[in-house]
């Protein structure tokens, strides 16, 4: 019950109402990462893998995209969609820089290096590729590069390793400490014992599904 998100924790309904009064008609599109309460005031939620083409999927001129700093203006990069930002960053992403991103190109040679979205500018810009977890999985799968840094969470390189045996992948090892508060044996205990229930009022829960299910019919 402990695990959160830094993301999802940067911004309440509260700031999704101000932000509406400041800027009346423009979108509100809101990443997955997000509270139920946020996502109650968003118009239509986004992914990694799909920001860009939700974005431009409103037809409009402008649109507020919470709550990722970074993958703001990742999307910013990408369309002539005027995007206004929300100061919220991922913890694991934010801690990467440039100069690390340097450092592991100069000491491995070759080595291709793959960013997420999430990821500070200047590391994007260091890096051969930027994409959503699915669009890195994919390079590495088309590439085979012989080694590759994936610039994301850590556990994933050891996922994406398995299907990939031919790829040596070095590990940035930025954990989340969220993430590592799930485990297998945690699951099992909510499902047997119907534990960690989250009670939610059924106002939120409707107004919630909307823009969740606005996204599922765009699609990725
Ligand atoms: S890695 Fe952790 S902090 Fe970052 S978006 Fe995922 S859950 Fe949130």
């Amino acid at each position: 019950m402990a695990a959160g998100c830094s993301l999802s924790s940067s911004v309440t309904g509260k700031d999704v109402r101000l932000l509406k009064e400041k800027y009346p008609g423009v979108p509100v599109v809101s990443y997955v990462n997000t509270s139920a309460e946020v996502k109650a005031e968003t118009d239509i939620c986004c992914t990694s893998a799909n920001a860009v083409k939700i974005v431009e999927s409103l037809g409009v001129k402008k649109v507020i995209f919470l709550p990722d700093d970074y993958l703001a203006k990742y999307v910013a990069s990408q369309t002539n969609v005027e995007i206004i930002a929300w100061k919220g960053i991922c913890m694991v992403h934010d801690q990467f820089n440039e100069r690390e991103i340097h450092d592991i190109r100069a000491k491995n040679p070759g080595i291709k290096i793959i960013a997420h979205p999430e990821c500070p500018p200047d590391v994007i810009k260091a890096s051969d590729f930027a994409g959503s977890t699915g669009g890195m999985i994919k390079y590495v799968e088309d590439n085979q590069p012989k080694k590759v840094m994936m610039v994301t969470e850590c556990s994933m390189s050891d996922n994406i390793q398995v299907e990939n045996p031919n790829v040596e992948f070095i590990r940035p090892c930025n954990l989340c400490p969220h993430m590592k508060r799930i485990t297998l044996p945690k699951i099992l205990e909510c499902l047997e014992n119907e534990t960690g229930e989250i009670i939610m009022d059924k106002e939120t829960i409707k107004k919630a599904r909307i823009p969740v299910e606005r996204m599922i019919t765009i699609g990725r």
